[in-house]
């Protein structure tokens, strides 16, 4: 499939060449065969230069890499909102863990395909998944045409840890490179809280033999980081360290309580990380040191975390809350500057995810990108790109979504997925796990 995007906006701070303002945008076997100005010698000719299957006119719209969501629980979506506003202990084992017990691998794959619809219609085009019955994750992946990085989450509970490893192994040796490259695997042990110094030290072991990152939640809370202290002396990332995980190509999720010595730490290892802004402020985990660890060279990327603890999937909103947290805690108005949230939004999250030739719009890249209407009154006028995108855009500005190549979300239609089929599917299961009446919410 050849693609031709002509003459769309071109934002070259958020990983775009500078070729000027205007671009046309050549694509072909899924990466980006070209990017220049629209007015150039050259591009003037693209045009008879096909045959394009398709030429997309670009005018009025800018063009920007897709949105990385780092870190989230797709099968989770089905939770939205079931169990707001608690405390963390009450949330997880009073709403949160009875219902995941009874979850099906179907419930999770309309769960998932739930969440990778509205994420494709806000402009997402990778995402880092980590749950059970992943294969009903895969299978949802595989089918809409997103990218992702998915791990089948391991906790050492009971003697579940092994059994977790080997169905976790056994996903990334199936599937790892799956859909044309698009699927790519990890190792998920869940946290240093939930697994012990043992499974930690196997699941390092099997990532190395396999040659797939980790991607674990670290330091999420005040009350991990005091269990482990308690437990073994150290902090959640020096545990870490200790069974061999900073070891292997690592993705931190959270690392909200980090002491002084864990963010040089995770710099000595390349620990990248992702931070979940709205998920730690709505769960009152605390605020991430982004700042510190933007200073000391880490990268960090941005995730939605599960949509029972966010409840968007909606990196715009991340990066948003990404580039204005930190002003304000900081009481620094140069805190995290526009531009870097955006790249923590699009290329730093894919570099954070071990993925290659994500996130930037250059030639020989994977041709992951959206373009975003800038018509509407809340982007006039038109004095800093960038600073636009980031505080005045919004995912509802998204007009055409790519993944590898491929149009997925079109002028408000979802081309994979049945939006009606999913709505229907999930109400009905929300009702069989008693979640919701069985007369629906809009029942008598
Ligand atoms: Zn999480």
């Amino acid at each position: 499939m050849r693609i031709l995007i002509s003459n769309a906006m071109n934002l070259p701070a958020a990983g775009s060449p500078t070729v000027g303002s205007r671009v046309d945008i050549g694509i072909e076997d899924g990466k980006i065969l070209f990017i220049e100005e629209h007015t150039s010698p050259d591009a003037a000719n693209r045009l008879q230069q096909g045959p394009w299957d398709r030429i997309i006119a670009g005018r009025g719209r800018l063009a920007l890499p897709g949105l990385v969501n780092a870190h989230t629980h797709l099968g989770m979506t089905m939770l939205r909102g079931y169990g707001d506003d608690l405390p963390l202990m009450v949330w997880l084992q009073e709403r949160m863990w009875p219902v995941e017990d009874q979850l099906s691998p179907e419930d999770i794959y309309w769960s998932a395909l739930l969440a990778i619809g509205e994420m494709l219609k806000g402009g997402v085009t990778t995402c880092a998944d980590m749950y059970f019955h992943m294969e009903a994750a895969v299978q949802a992946a595989v089918e809409t045409g997103i990218r992702a990085s998915l791990s089948r989450g391991i906790q050492d509970i009971g003697g579940s840890g092994l059994r977790g490893l080997e169905e976790a192994a056994a996903l990334c040796r199936e599937w790892q490179g799956a859909a044309d490259g698009r699927i790519t695997t990890a190792l998920g042990p869940h946290a240093p809280y939930t697994c012990s110094p043992g499974i930690l030290q196997r699941v390092a072991d099997v990532a190395a033999r396999l040659d797939v990152p980790i991607h674990i939640h670290a330091a999420e809370t005040r009350d991990e980081a005091a269990e482990i202290a308690a437990k073994y002396g150290r902090t959640p990332l020096e545990m870490l360290a200790d069974n061999g995980i900073l070891d292997v190509p690592v993705t931190a999720a959270h690392c909200v309580h980090l002491e002084e010595g864990d963010i040089s730490l995770a710099a000595e290892k390349n620990v990248k990380i992702i931070h979940c802004p709205t998920s730690n402020l709505k769960l009152g985990s605390g605020i991430a040191p982004v700042p510190k660890m933007l200073a000391a060279g880490l990268t960090v990327g941005l995730g939605t975390d599960s949509a029972a603890s966010n409840n968007r999937l909606d990196v715009w909103q991340e990066m948003r809350m990404a580039a204005l947290l930190h002003k304000g805690t900081n009481e620094d108005p140069t805190a995290v500057p526009a531009g870097r949230a955006l790249q923590m939004a699009t290329y730093l999250g894919a570099e954070a995810l071990h993925l290659e030739r994500v996130g930037k719009l250059l030639p020989g890249w994977k041709a992951d990108l959206i373009l975003v209407d800038t018509d509407g009154l809340h982007w006039q006028p038109d004095y800093e790109p960038i600073g636009r995108v980031v505080y005045a855009g919004e995912r509802g500005d998204v007009s055409l979504v790519m993944v590898n190549g491929r149009v997925l979300y079109e002028n408000g239609n979802l081309l994979t997925i049945d939006e009606e089929l999913v709505r229907h599917q999930v109400e009905k299961r929300a009702q069989r796990l008693g979640l919701l009446p069985a007369d629906g919410p809009n029942g008598p």
